[in-house]
């Protein structure tokens, strides 16, 4: 038996990033990847067991004993933590950050939900249990307890344990496991449904994928136009996986954007399925993990961090839509869901499979000839709809036309025509404008001046509903000004349109119109997402107006008109992403259309029409847009022909966060110097951050490009170790290829 434990405890600081090791009491049973209770200092600490071991190189008596165990059996699964272990070098975090991504927040800091597990109740009744109170009255503490079993069964966890086992074993109690699940709603409802019959292409994708699966795994881009039938794959390759006795973890970009998929694989895994995702209540995340970890559900759907589910023997590891940034984490441990599933596919021998209709460059890069075999993705196309039916037509319209005739509303004339006949035919239509609220700046006509946040170096945008100006950075709200705060005078204009000025202007132009909104400011509250969908769905509303959050997944037979109402807003944005994030929109929206019967009509507004990632959205070709951008991001030399590191510093003070950029700026060129990498660098600078002030706070930014080839590792851990440095009063966060560069 094992003396040792080598343990890391649940205490985030950079010091403490190491093992500790305590001795095991003789009648503790330790295991790798438990949670216990450790002294630590002067206080009891939670800490995970990492390693267990015969002999110690310490003197015995300058160690101390584990506590307890939080739980019996082992919380991080041997596999995760190994997983750990890689993420702690790949993402320079600490070992214990990654370690929490791995079970509930509940479970650690002794919000153990022992209470939804395991209830104590009655076990005798009438004469018996007055018998036995009768012969027990020696022992107060027990009766106490009967006494409050009496009133109903009780979580083990609120009773005293002495006691309970004391009954237990009298046979006065008992213990039920049969605790009611809290379901989350996405689950509830779902009808077992029927497999349709495969298409060629998807029967040819599902044969490839299930060979790759019965001979030790694989990689493969699966890159299926929209409606092409992507998620019946997956559902067939995990069915295969399940009958060998494997399981499968799907993830997707947010599970209220798709509840269609989540509907779909419960309806065929049944209870075989659990969902993991932030939105759950605390209480509903513990059951659904706690079922994963047992291996009652074996199919795993969730956003982001299911792919720590607590699954062993995965077949199967779907990334769906993997061009959208929620993939990647925007706070430390900041990992790449889809790098991770790389990782955790390899070890398990899976097949891991990324799924898009508009992959990023990035990753269809790696399913081009070249790549390495260890780098590589294997491609598998669908060309074709469901059913051969035809991609909807996509018509773009100038509106620098309908400005010189006079149209000064947000709809062409031919989106307005089409909208009035998708509504006389008694079909459904969606909106989509990326931008939420009203207008989007408020200026005053005689001098110029635009309303910004007084702590954001962004302008306030106008909220109708509540008639007030909100920064979307801090979310500062502010009545809106009558008079121009610097000159006086009246004329003050409402500028740009959003989702709110969409929906106003459907009503106000189409009164028979049912348009409903969706987007941040309608979903802030649980499960409004579905709510909003399922009006939409049932026909209630017929018009769905909203942001990127309506051009995901979303399968509506009924759509026939998809209006895409500023296509421009993405392109402008300055970021070197802005022309693929612009495409993958609008493609993705577009898709929305003419899914069954119904056939579809895409329109598209722009005011540079002749763009190319406008212009092959609407042709909907994925591999000339391909083409185009990486060769402009091999001249440009931008990622992923690059990399792109940055060091982002905020703080109250202005000079103090300056300084502390240009001081690492020097610093880093020294470095680079010394280690020879100056040759790898193509550009080195401390700048004053693209939105210069968010909540208040002053930024700037050292952002440091990098070919590809460069060491990145030695680079990246010496600017983490600067960021880590930073002097007082100044926040620093090393971001690599972040989502966004503002
Ligand atoms: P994608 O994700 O590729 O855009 P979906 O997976 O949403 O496409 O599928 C589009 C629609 O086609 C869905 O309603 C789906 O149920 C249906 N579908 C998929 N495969 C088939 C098939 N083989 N036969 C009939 N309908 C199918
Ligand atoms: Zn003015
Ligand atoms: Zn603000």
């Amino acid at each position: 038996m094992s003396r040792y434990a080598q343990v890391i405890v649940d205490l985030s600081a950079e010091a403490l990033d190491r093992v500790f090791t305590y001795v095991v009491p003789e009648d503790m049973e330790a295991v790798p990847g438990q949670l216990v209770t450790v002294p630590f200092g002067s206080r009891v600490r939670e800490g995970f067991v990492v390693s267990l071991s015969d002999a110690c190189e310490l003197p015995p008596e300058k160690l101390k004993p584990l506590l307890k165990t939080v739980r019996a059996e082992p919380v991080v699964l041997p596999d995760l933590m190994a997983l750990a272990e890689w993420m702690h070098i790949r993402y320079l975090c600490n070992l214990v950050d990654a370690l929490r991504l791995m079970l509930p927040a509940q479970m650690r800091g002794g919000r153990v939900r022992e209470k939804t597990s395991r209830r104590a109740r009655l076990a005798l009744s009438g004469e018996a249990l007055e018998a036995f109170i009768e012969e027990n009255r020696r022992a107060p503490k027990q009766l106490e307890l009967i006494e409050r079993l009496r009133g109903g069964d009780i979580q083990t966890a609120q009773l005293d344990a002495a006691a309970l086992r004391a009954l237990v074993k009298k046979g006065a109690v008992e213990i039920c496991e049969d605790e009611a699940r809290r379901t989350p709603l996405a689950l509830r409802d779902a009808t077992r449904t029927v497999d349709p019959e495969l298409m060629p292409e998807q029967r040819a994708a599902v044969e490839r994928l299930t060979a790759a699966l019965e001979s030790g795994g694989g990689r493969f881009l699966l890159h299926g136009i929209t409606g092409s039938g992507k998620t019946e794959v997956y559902i067939r390759l995990i069915r295969r996986a399940l009958e060998l006795g494997r399981t499968a973890i799907v993830l997707v970009p947010e599970i209220a954007l798709t509840p269609q998929m989540v509907a779909w694989l419960h309806g065929r895994f049944g209870g075989d399925a659990a969902v993991l995702h932030s939105a759950l209540s605390a209480g509903e995340r513990f059951d659904e993990w706690r079922r994963i970890r047992s291996g009652e559900a074996r199919v795993v759907i969730g956003a982001r961090s299911a792919i720590f589910a607590p699954l062993q023997n995965i077949g199967v590891i779907v990334v769906d839509e993997e061009h959208e940034t929620t993939y990647q984490s925007d706070r430390r441990p900041r990992y790449d869901a889809r790098e991770v599933a790389w990782k955790r596919a390899v070890q398990h021998g899976a097949v891991l499979v990324l799924g898009s209709a508009t992959p990023s460059v990035a990753t269809y890069m790696r399913a081009m000839p070249g790549v390495r075999p260890e780098n590589r993705l294997e491609l598998i196309e669908l060309r074709q709809r469901v059913k051969g039916r035809p991609m909807p037509g996509v018509e773009i319209v100038d509106m620098r036309g309908e400005f010189e005739r006079g149209n000064r509303s947000i709809f062409s004339a031919r989106l307005a025509a089409e909208l009035r006949k998708c509504l006389d035919e008694g079909h459904q239509a969606m909106l989509f404008i990326n931008r939420r609220g009203h207008s989007t700046f408020v200026s005053c006509r005689a001098c110029g001046y635009v309303v910004h946040c007084d702590h954001c170096d962004v302008t306030m945008t106008y909220h109708q509903t509540e008639n007030a100006l909100r920064c979307h950075y801090c979310g500062k709200v502010m009545a809106p000004p009558k008079q121009c705060p610097q000159c006086g005078s009246g004329y003050i204009k409402y500028f740009g349109a959003g989702t709110q000025k969409v929906q106003e202007e459907v009503r106000r132009l189409f009164p028979d119109a049912r348009p409903v909104r969706m987007d941040v400011d309608t979903t802030r509250q649980k499960d409004a997402h579905a709510r909003i969908l399922q009006r939409f769905g049932s026909g209630e509303a017929n018009v769905l107006v909203g942001t990127q959050m309506i051009a995901k997944g979303l399968d509506f037979p009924n759509v026939a008109l998809v209006g895409v109402v500023a296509a421009d807003l993405s392109l402008n944005l300055p970021d070197y992403r802005s022309v693929e994030r612009t495409f993958q929109l609008i493609t993705q929206v577009a898709g929305r259309a003419g899914r069954a019967e119904v056939p579809g009509r895409v329109i598209v507004q722009t005011y540079d029409p002749d763009h190319y990632g406008i212009q092959l959205a609407a042709a909907q070709d994925y591999r000339a847009f391909y083409t185009r951008e990486s060769a402009y991001r091999r001249a440009a030399m931008y990622p992923p022909f690059t990399v792109i590191a940055r060091i982002v510093y905020s703080g109250k003070d202005a000079d103090a966060v300056k300084a502390a950029a240009k001081a690492d700026e020097a610093r880093l060129g020294a470095f680079l110097d010394e280690t020879g990498a100056r040759a790898d660098a193509i550009q080195l600078a401390a700048a004053e951050a693209p939105i210069r002030q968010i909540r208040g706070e002053y930024r700037w930014q050292l952002l440091l490009k990098l070919y590809f080839k460069a060491d990145l590792d030695t680079v990246e851990a010496r600017m983490q170790a600067m960021a880590d440095a930073a002097p007082e009063g100044v926040q620093a966060d090393l971001e690599i290829n972040p989502n966004n560069l503002f």
